[in-house]
Parts: structure tokens; C-alpha cells; sequence
């Protein structure tokens, strides 16, 4: 039965946003490296300044504290349920050595999920996110689907939306640069274990999670 899922995709495609439908429909943990990091950036000690430093600037943090981050988050007890996993592996030494550490055990990863969404666009659901730092919810003031109700509001929890530090068109040719160069070479390697699967993400909302039903087979996850 599939129940580990990972999704891959360039800076903006919109992992968070599927990623959330995907958890809430099939009862799966969303973990995401990128919101773990941004949270371990707001403590005021060296490791946070550090983050906060690297995420500013688009760039990658090293894969030691990565690791440190995400084997504390496998640790807890919701993780039996299945995982949907966005924002990692992201180099091919972080997807060979979560294959070495997971082998055999329940926290193998089962298929790849890769949203595929051309580039102009991607610039587009860059600069128009906004984000619920309370809740976790997603919005894009482009995109009518996901558009707050109250401008600036969110409308699950009423709070102010913000702005991700590294949510502009300078700092998106930099990850998008990274992602071609670090994190592409890894959808091969995934290729070769017949685990990937792609989605045009392309359209809305509503058809990249028909894609996703379509690749897994709506029965076969629900629980
Ligand atoms: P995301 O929210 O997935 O777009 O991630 C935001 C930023 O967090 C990225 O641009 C990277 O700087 C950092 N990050 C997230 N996941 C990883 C990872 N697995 N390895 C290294 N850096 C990461």
C-alpha cells in the first residue's frame, strides 16, 4: 500500500498547497523542511541565524542539520499514519542517505510525486503567495481559487498574511537555478527505482489534485 509520498517540484509550483490537500484527503503528516526552517529561523541562536541567513538568500542549508530536523520530526508517533513529504530529499546526497537510513522500515519512501509547472508561471505564484503564519494555510492573490476572502486575512483563523523573506523575482532565479542544478538529477534516480509519477500542476488547483487522485487511484488511500 502507498503511504510515503514525496513531492518534487521547482520553487513555486505550489508543494505547500498540494501537499495540504493531500494530507487533509488521505490522512497523511505533512512535513515540510522548508516551514520547519523557517521556524527553526525565527530563534535568536546561532543555528537560527543561519537559517534565516541561507533562506534569505535562496540557498540550501547543509544537509547534517536537515537531517537533525527531520529524524526528531520522524520520531513522533503520528508518522505511522504515512507521510507526505514536501521540500525534501532536495540534492541526491540527502535522497541517497534518507535511503540508507529508511530501508526496510516503515518510513520508506513509496512514490515521488513531480508537479510539473513551466517556468513563467512559476513567478506568478511566487510573488503573489501569501501565508498564514498562525495556521499554516496558503493563499495566491493571482489566483481566484485561492485568493483570501479579506484582503491580507486569513480566512481560517483571521490572521495577518505575510510575505516569505524569499518569496521575490531576485531570490526566485537563484532557488530556481539551485533547483535545476541540485534538485532535478534526483527525479532520475527516482526514475530508475519506478517510483516517480507526474502531475501537470499547470492549470488549477482542483486539476492538480485530480491528477494526483488519478495517479494513486482514489480508493486506494482513503481510510
Ligand atoms: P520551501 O518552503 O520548500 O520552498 O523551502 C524554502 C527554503 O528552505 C529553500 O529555498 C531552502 O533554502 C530551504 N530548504 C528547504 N528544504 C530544504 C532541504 N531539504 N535541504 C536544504 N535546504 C532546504
Amino acid at each position: 500500500m502507498i503511504k510515503n509520498v514525496v513531492l518534487i517540484a521547482a520553487p513555486g509550483a505550489g508543494k505547500g498547497t498540494a501537499a495540504k490537500s493531500i494530507e487533509k484527503h488521505y490522512n497523511l503528516v505533512h512535513i515540510s523542511t522548508g516551514s520547519l526552517l523557517r521556524e527553526a529561523a525565527l530563534n535568536d541562536d546561532e543555528i537560527g541565524k543561519t537559517v534565516k541567513n541561507l533562506l534569505e538568500r535562496g540557498q540550501f542549508v547543509e544537509d547534517d542539520l536537515i537531517f537533525e530536523i527531520l529524524e526528531k520530526r520522524f520520531k513522533e508517533d503520528d508518522i505511522k499514519k504515512g507521510y507526505i513529504l514536501d521540500g525534501f530529499p532536495r540534492n541526491m546526497e540527502q535522497a541517497k542517505r534518507f535511503d540508507e537510513m529508511s530501508k526496510g522500515s516503515d518510513i520508506e519512501i513509496d512514490k515521488i510525486i513531480l508537479l510539473n509547472v513551466p517556468k513563467e508561471e512559476l513567478v506568478e505564484r511566487i510573488t503573489g503567495r501569501r501565508n498564514c503564519d498562525n495556521c499554516g494555510n496558503i493563499y495566491n492573490i493571482y489566483n481566484p481559487d485561492i485568493m483570501p476572502k479579506v484582503e491580507n486575512i486569513c480566512n481560517n483563523c483571521g490572521s495577518q498574511l505575510t510575505i516569505r523573506s524569499d518569496d521575490n523575482e531576485d531570490v526566485f532565479e537563484e532557488r530556481y537555478r539551485t533547483y535545476q542544478e541540485k534538485t532535478e538529477p534526483i527525479i532520475e534516480y527516482y526514475r530508475q527505482q519506478n517510483k516517480v509519477r507526474i502531475v501537470d500542476s499547470s492549470g488549477s488547483i482542483v486539476n492538480t489534485f485530480e491528477g494526483v487522485k488519478k495517479i494513486f487511484g482514489e480508493n486506494q488511500w482513503l481510510k
